[in-house]
This record gives structure tokens, sequence and C-alpha cells, in this order.
């Protein structure tokens, strides 16, 4: 779509915006959020879906959304158990039909003040326009610096740029909606396929607000399993690395035979050793159980995309077929 035809579309209200809102154990939130995400959207455009995805919620959030729908236009797509965020944001992209989708969470903590920003800078013609948190101020310090040290070693080890403190919170052209339904694979970090897919994307800083209600489902286990995806979808240095860890040990220890043999040679066979041939043993045998490990955690994941499974079963989907 051509920047002239984007900007006219705003101009007369009728861009087609998609928003999509995971929802896990948000009954807390959903009174409050949808009327004031209906608000915001009502001053852009005349032309708007909400797609509401209940990730397996084990409280009232689907019984209140479902009550909110006869008075806001929201579809919900009800998964039958927690699938999780990506999954749930998969869903919501595979099912919405606007000319841009705009993610965002339903805990308040991503300000519905930015869209209007959002937009303005899809006008003049970015594809992707994703929100980067200023403070993670309210995470405790081993998240952030776990965070931190995800972020670098992505960086080094992967192909793509995913950017600092970038999260979900974003918007996206029809061009990329469609590009990142066209992935086959069933295991999503969707911060790495936001990258891969490219286009024209711009960074909008913003401060992250506290939770108004309910609470994290991120705890540091999580989150760990989270990277660790991160990590073994985008890159297969991990598992190449031990070739050349191979290398090296084989070279020092030819090096170390040689010495040897030359040193009988010389002196005789008078030879002390039993704990340094202990610590090579125990050493050795460390390094292949975590290359095992490592190369497991890679056939786990081929596994998984070879079953070819659902990436997520829906229970109820409501307001699709009006
Ligand atoms: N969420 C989800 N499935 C999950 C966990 C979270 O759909 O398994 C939703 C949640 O309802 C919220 C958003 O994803 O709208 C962000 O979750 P949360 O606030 O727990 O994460 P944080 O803001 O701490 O990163
Ligand atoms: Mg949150």
């Amino acid at each position: 779509m051509s920047i002239n035809h984007r900007l006219q579309l705003i101009q007369n209200k009728a861009v087609f915006i998609s928003c999509v809102v995971p929802l896990y154990n948000e009954a807390a939130n959903v009174e409050s959020f949808f009327p004031e995400l209906t608000a915001v959207l009502q001053k852009l455009t005349d032309k708007y879906e909400i797609i509401a995805i209940d990730d397996g919620s084990k409280d009232k959030t689907i019984e209140k959304t479902l009550a909110l729908a006869e008075r806001y236009p929201i579809k919900l797509i009800a998964f039958s158990r927690n699938f999780g965020k990506e999954t749930a944001l998969t869903a919501g992209l595979e099912n919405c039909s606007g000319d841009v989708a705009i993610i965002i969470d339903a805990d308040f903590q991503h300000p519905l003040t930015l869209l209007p920003e959002f937009l303005k800078n899809w006008a003049e013609g970015y594809d992707m326009v994703y929100g980067v948190r200023n403070n993670r101020n309210n995470e405790s310090a081993i998240k952030r610096n776990f965070a931190n040290l995800f972020y670098w070693l992505m960086a080094k080890i992967t192909k793509i740029t995913i950017p600092n403190n970038a999260g979900d919170f974003r918007l996206l052209d029809r061009k990329v909606i469609d590009a990142m339904n066209s992935f086959k694979e069933s295991t999503r970090f969707m911060k790495g396929l936001y990258a891969w897919v490219g286009f024209k994307s711009l960074a909008v800083p913003f401060d992250v607000q506290e939770r108004t209600a309910g609470k994290s489902s991120w705890g540091l286990g999580r989150l760990t399993e989270l990277a660790i995806t991160g990590i073994t979808s985008f890159s297969d240095i991990p598992l190449r690395v031990w070739g050349f860890i191979g290398f090296i040990v084989s070279l020092i220890s030819l090096i170390y035979a040689i010495y040897i043999v030359t040193v009988t040679l010389l002196f005789g066979a008078d030879l002390p050793g039993f704990p340094s041939i202990i610590v090579a043993v125990m050493f050795l045998g460390g390094v292949q159980l975590l290359s095992i490990g490592i190369m497991g955690e890679y056939i786990a994941r081929i596994f998984t995309e070879v079953k070819q499974r659902p990436k997520y079963i829906i229970e109820k989907k409501y307001g699709f077929d009006q």
C-alpha cells in the first residue's frame, strides 16, 4: 500500500485496524481494558475489530469478555488450554483481517496513548512500529540482568538483530502479518520472527506502566524456557561449537602425547600423573555430556516439529461469522 493510500485511509478514518489481545487470567483487567481500548480506536478509525485470545484462563476472563462483546466489537478465540503467549499471538494474527494489526497486552502495561503515534508512523511508510521500553525498573534485578545477557548472546550467535527491550507491543502492516502467517514452524519465538521477516521498522520508546491488576505470568523458569527457544530457533552455533572444541582438545592431547613419548624415550617411564588423568577424564566427561545435552535440546525441537501437531486447539470461537 502506497504512503498516499495510507494517508488517505487515515484521513478518512477508513483504515481497518485489528487489535490482537492475548488474555491469560485477566478477569480483573478486561472490564476496564476493552472499553478504554475501544475509546482509543474509535478516535482513530470507523473500522476496527478486537481479537481477544483466551489462552486457557482459569478465572472468569472468557465470561467477562463475552459479556463485553455484546457492546464492543470484540471477537473471541478461546483455546482449549494454556498454549502460551507466543501461540496466542499467532492465533490472533492468523485470524485478523485488518490492514494493520496492533498487538497489545491487556494489563495496561502498554500505554494506549501510543496507538495514534503507531498509526501515524505507519502512514509515513513504516511497515512495523514497535514499542521499546525505556525502563525495566519495575522488574527484579535478576530478571533485568538475565534479559541483558539474553540480548547480548542473541546478538553474538544469531544473524538476526533483535532490538533490546522491544516486546510484542507493536503495529504490523498487512504485508508483515502475511509474512508472519507464512511460517510453518510450530515453536514460535515471536521476537525473533519479527526481526527475521525484516521490512521497514521503527522503534518508539515508552514507559512501562505497572500492571493494574493480576500478576505477571512470566517467572524465571518460563523466561529461561523462552530464551532457550529463542536461541535454538535462530542459531545453530551451540550445536556446531563442539566440533571446534573437540578439535582444540584433540590438538592439545596430541601435543601432550608427543611430549609424553619424548620424555619416556629420554628419561624412562617414571611418569606420575594419576590426578591429571582423573581431571582430564572428568573434564572431558563433562564436556561430552554438555554437548550431548545441547544436541538433545535441538533434537527435541526437531521431534516437536516433525510431529506436525496443530499449533493450538480452539475450544470456542465467538463473533467471527457475522
Ligand atoms: N499471556 C498469555 N498467555 C500466557 C501468559 C500471558 O496470553 O501464557 C498474556 C497476558 O494475559 C498479557 C500478556 O500476555 O495480556 C503479557 O503477559 P504478562 O503481563 O504476564 O507478561 P509481562 O508483562 O510480565 O511480560
Ligand atoms: Mg504484563
